[in-house]
């Protein structure tokens, strides 16, 4: 499991995906603007950046080039983005995104699909069913 950085500035869509990669395992640091998600991810590395792209402060195309200003492209970083017009995934892939994710969160897929973005080592377990003993 691994230290996961999310920065998402709507608290529904913040906090189902914290929810979401807590259920797999992962430790969270979530921040609800790009300085604060800076902050936080320059204090103590994450293993990955999940980032929305339109936040108050500064863009998440911005947090992404801080990132990697401070730690190279070996932190990678997810985008997370409501925004489906033709040509953006080209535009976050050029941008040093590792990959792009959609809103609205696919409840079912996300952490599966966050996954596939983390070492095998770091990777989530399966939720673990509520009735389960
Ligand atoms: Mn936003």
């Amino acid at each position: 499991m691994g230290r996961l950085l999310v920065v998402e500035d709507n608290m529904q869509n913040l906090e189902l995906m914290v929810y979401l990669l807590e259920a797999a395992g992962h430790t969270v640091v979530p921040a609800m603007t790009g300085q604060t998600g800076v902050d936080a991810a320059l204090s103590d590395r994450p293993d990955l950046a999940v980032l929305d792209l339109q936040l108050p402060d500064f863009s998440g195309f911005e947090v992404r080039r801080q990132l990697r200003d401070a730690y190279g492209p070996g932190l990678p970083a997810v985008a997370v983005t409501a925004n489906a017009m033709v040509g953006d995934r080209d535009h976050v892939l050029a941008s040093g995104f590792d990959g792009y994710l959609s809103k609205p969160i696919d409840v079912k897929s996300f952490a599966t699909a966050i996954d596939a973005f983390l070492p095998e080592e770091l990777r989530g377990h399966p939720p673990v069913p509520r009735w389960s003993a």
